[in-house]
């Protein structure tokens, strides 16, 4: 039995405390905050629930098999993310990427050799990849290297070009069909993504319908039925090394010896505050955690609603729904210092009482309006003065409650309750660098990894591995999760 201590309780953390427990060591998880979960966790605000973040997930194969291994898969109840896509003419209802395309197609006839194009080349990504990941029986074995060869031609070809360059070359800049696409993902993430994300978010796209707290709740009971010891509003203030190795970690002024940490939070600051000897680490590993750029943060406005959910799926016509108004397209690379950024951002909306009625008081509804936030905005939302600080949060609240108006009308009569969270708030809450949602960045001039596909759990200290989504450099629930196990088998 080998004593683990891991520093944060999110999905990483989670699944690695419960698998390392299913072990039999003894196990002790450190979380900052009184709920464990951290970004896939969720809260209740008068009697209104909404997700602190995260709405869905995709690659559910590695997720179940993950949950079906710690025993908690039949304790969670899973359900498909629809997708509404309403963005001037393109406008339905989306259950998978087949579904999608036609509404494409249906929105745009005259543009069919176009789409064509840009179909075709997602098309190819994505033959290749699920005929890599699912070789069924001896043609199917047969077959993996040529769709391995086929995947890794087309991510050379497509891995240093951006969406916004592959939508511009495509459909032309300043063109509808540019607008549409060239924000799909994450702004200026590698076109050798599109057709994986496509299908991800289109065919293997999931949600939690009793919402994610539920999950983060059902991981932390069994891991402490297990026998793990779960310390929560407890941070980690430093890793402490011995010889050159992790050999625990001190939180609230205590030491707490371990035979290996676990770090299943934040990266740059695992690093550059908690580890108690810098000088331990090569200077240009130093300087790349220090120099390489996160993913970018997100607002998320948060409304409880008098508004039956009967009513608000009316006007939503699925939980979740991408808005966006082609005629006024914002500028992700000018984004940061433009004011008036979020008035023409496009935005998600998602009502996780249209999943569950019971996630809002009865005959009401939670609403979440979410934007992608180019980083530091602003002087990274006011350069630090507070009452400056909460002018642009209103700001932005009231154009995305102006942007979900154009979709639910009268919706603002209807607010009981408002409040936003910036990439400050995220960071505040998560410790994740300037409120990052999925790690480093995904833009491919801007790696920390040589690959954006493998999982890095290893550090430069002995006996400290990393357990987070910040092991890839495209972060989420199943790289946090594929951290874990990775983790849990590293240990033994
Ligand atoms: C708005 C949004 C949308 C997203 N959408 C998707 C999506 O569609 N699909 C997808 O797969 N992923 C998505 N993600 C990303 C995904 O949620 C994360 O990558 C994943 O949940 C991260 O899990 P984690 O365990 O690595 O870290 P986190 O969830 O960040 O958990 C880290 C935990 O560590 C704790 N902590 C930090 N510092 C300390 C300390 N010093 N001591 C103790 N505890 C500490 C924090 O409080 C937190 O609970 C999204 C994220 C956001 C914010």
């Amino acid at each position: 039995m080998k004593s683990i201590v891991i520093i944060g309780s999110g999905m990483g953390g989670l699944t690695a405390g419960n698998l390392l427990a299913k072990k039999g060591h003894k196990v002790t998880m450190f979380e900052a905050q009184k709920t464990p979960g951290g970004y896939t966790g969720g809260f209740r605000h008068e009697g209104f629930y909404f997700e602190s973040g995260t709405l869905a997930f995709e690659s559910s194969a590695q997720v179940f098999r993950a949950m079906k291994e710690i025993g908690v898969f039949d304790k969670i109840e899973f359900a498909r993310q629809k997708m509404h896509i309403n963005a001037g003419k393109m406008n339905g209802v989306c259950s998978s990427y087949r579904e999608f395309k036609t509404l494409a197609y249906c929105s745009y006839p005259g543009e069919k050799e176009k789409l064509d194009r840009y179909f075709g080349e997602a098309d190819k990504m994505i033959r290749a990849m699920t005929g890599m990941m699912a070789p069924h029986g001896v043609a199917g074995f047969l077959a993996f290297p040529f769709h391995l060869a086929g995947f890794m031609y087309l991510f050379r070809k497509y891995s240093k070009i951006t969406v916004t360059d592959f939508a511009a070359a495509c459909f032309g800049e300043g063109s509808a069909l540019y607008a549409h696409f060239k924000g799909f993902g994450y702004p200026d993430m590698s076109a050798a993504l599109i057709g994986p994300a496509l299908a991800a978010f289109l065919d293997d796209y999931w949600t939690v319908k009793k919402g994610f707290q539920s999950w983060a709740d059902a991981l932390a009971d069994n891991f402490r039925a297990l026998g793990g010891e779960l310390r929560l509003g407890t941070p980690v203030d430093k890793i402490v090394t011995k010889h050159r190795a992790a050999a625990g970690v001190e939180a609230r002024g205590e030491f707490f010896p371990a035979d290996w940490v676990i770090s299943a939070a934040d990266y740059k600051k695992t690093f550059l505050a908690w580890l108690d000897d810098r000088s331990l680490l090569p200077a240009e590993f130093v300087k790349k955690v220090s120099e390489t750029a996160v993913s970018e943060g997100i607002v998320t406005a948060y409304l409880g609603l008098s508004l039956p959910p009967a009513e608000l799926g009316k006007w939503l016509k699925a939980p979740y729904g991408s808005y966006r108004d082609p005629s006024s397209v914002a500028d992700f690379r000018l984004g940061a210092d433009d004011p008036d950024y979020f008035k023409k951002a496009g935005a998600g909306l998602y009502s996780p009482s249209l999943h569950d009625a019971s996630l809002a008081p009865e005959g009401k509804s939670s609403l979440m309006i979410q934007a992608i936030a180019p980083t530091h905005w602003m002087n990274n939302w006011g350069g630090g003065d507070r009452q400056k600080y909460r002018e642009l949060k209103e700001g932005v609240k009231r154009e995305l409650v102006a942007k979900a108006a154009a979709v639910i009308p009268g919706l603002e009569e209807r607010i009981e309750y408002s409040d936003l969270a910036t990439p400050l708030t995220y960071e505040r809450f998560t410790a994740n660098t300037d409120g990052a949602t999925s790690a480093w960045s995904w833009n491919p001039h801007n790696k920390f990894y040589g690959s954006p596909l493998g999982v890095h759990i290893g550090t430069p200290i002995k006996n400290l591995l990393i357990g987070s989504c910040w092991s890839a450099q495209i972060g989420g629930v199943p790289s946090a999760i594929n951290a874990a196990r990775r983790c849990a088998r590293r240990i033994g």
